[in-house]
């Protein structure tokens, strides 16, 4: 799950990392307000910002500066309704502006293959990593920090000259370990600041001072872990999700979209894997990955087969049913009736094997669109041709 810069900007705050004073608006108004009380506590300019799941913002011409409230109302009003990369901007932060000397960037990912927590800094921020890993793959540096003893001082240290940071290295390896304690609280797998700054700043006596801000933040977090952080899942931002994607996590179904044309609904994960191995096998693609999850009673059929619909490619749907704790009657009507009320017709192939599997076959039979099969071989056979048939009007 992605969360917002000015949530990901919350979680770094609470380690103790220096992230610059923000406020969130939704309208120009509020913008503007927020801006006021910057520029009045001495900011020379805002900055703002779409509050949007997507990188390059700036780019894009979603990050601006203004020097007067009215000016920010302005920009806010021009930004709030924008599209950025297909993605509507309904909130903007507002900060007061920082004065950057230079930027870096530096983050932390989840590395899969090494089983450890990867990072990646490069003297050259504010550009996206990955124009500038294609461009100068030598200009980033890589390190792992220790599996069990974390992102030690002197790996710290490293990563820091490394960055040109030497004239603050006591905050950069604040900042670095500080990223690492961000992951591990939150279970999240990437937590990325670009840039993190050398912003000039006036000291008490006026005289101007250098230090380090977080002036970007990113951070994914693991869905599977979520339930361990209950405070987290407040930060979904439902106006970025796919509608479908919400309605499946509703229903407790775990579906994942893919690219081909034939819709699987299957329960139990392993069967879902196996059964979309098989579909590969016989040359079709699957259209989806779904696991109806236990029990399998006929409204999540329902709710599994409008899942499916959604995705306008699929030109089949294979049912793979283990009744064990599911009954095979129950699915079986849930499947009829789900198909009464559908919208689009889709060939159906449905193999239902375990309990009261014979009573789904007397359900099924004769159902129109409904083909049944009782190996899965024969399964997927049957929905491979069917993929490929002229379909019928609707
Ligand atoms: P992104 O484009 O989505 O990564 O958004 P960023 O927050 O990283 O902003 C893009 C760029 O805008 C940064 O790399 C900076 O160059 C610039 N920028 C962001 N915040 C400030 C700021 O407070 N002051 C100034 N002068 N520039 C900023
Ligand atoms: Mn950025």
């Amino acid at each position: 799950m992605k969360i917002q810069e000015a949530d990901a900007k919350s979680l770094l705050l609470a380690q103790g990392l220096p992230v610059p004073p923000w406020a969130v608006a939704r309208t120009a108004a509020q913008a503007r307000t927020a801006a006021e009380r910057f520029l009045a506590g001495g900011a020379e300019e805002v900055v703002i910002k779409a509050q949007v799941l997507v990188g390059g913002r700036g780019k894009a011409g979603g990050v601006k500066l203004a020097s007067e409230p009215a000016e920010a109302e302005r920009i806010a009003s021009s930004i709030l309704g924008m599209d950025i990369k297909g993605i509507t901007v309904r909130k903007v932060l507002v900060a007061a502006a920082a004065d950057i000397v230079r930027e870096v960037y530096l983050a932390c990912v989840l590395d899969r293959d090494a089983r450890k927590v990867l990072f990646m800094g490069a003297a050259q921020g504010g550009v996206e990593i990955e124009a500038l890993a294609a461009e100068d793959p030598d200009a980033i540096t890589y390190l792992h920090a220790h599996p069990h003893l974390g992102l030690l001082d002197y790996q710290a240290r490293l990563l820091a000259f490394q960055l040109g940071l030497d004239a603050h290295l006591k905050d950069a390896v604040t900042v670095a370990q500080g990223l690492y304690a961000t992951m591990l609280d939150n279970d999240a797998d990437l937590v990325e600041v670009n840039p993190l700054a050398i912003v000039r700043e006036r000291g008490t006596d006026g005289s101007a001072v250098e230090r380090l801000q977080c002036l970007d933040a990113k951070i994914t977090l693991d869905d599977s872990a979520l339930h361990r952080h209950p405070g987290l899942e407040e930060l979904r931002d439902l106006d970025e999700e796919d509608p479908v994607d919400i309605e499946a996590r509703a229903q407790g179904i775990s579906f994942i979209r893919l690219e081909g044309d034939i819709g699987c609904m299957v329960n139990g994960a392993g069967l879902a894997m196996a059964t979309m191995d098989l579909v590969k096998r016989a040359g079709g693609q699957p259209a989806n990955f779904l696991d109806i999850g236990g029990g399998a009673r006929s409204d999540k059929v329902a709710a599994a087969m409008r899942l499916i619909l959604a995705d306008p490619s699929v030109r089949a749907i294979l049912v793979n049913i283990f009744g064990g704790i599911a009954r095979g009657d129950e699915v079986a009507r849930g499947l009829v009736e789900a198909r009464s009320q559908q919208a689009r017709h889709v060939p159906m192939v449905v193999r239902i094997v375990g309990t009261n599997a014979d009573l789904a076959a007397d359900i099924l039979r004769g159902s129109e669109g409904i083909e049944t099969a009782t190996s899965l071989d024969e399964a997927v056979e049957k929905a491979v041709a069917a993929s490929r048939r002229e379909m019928a009007p609707a």
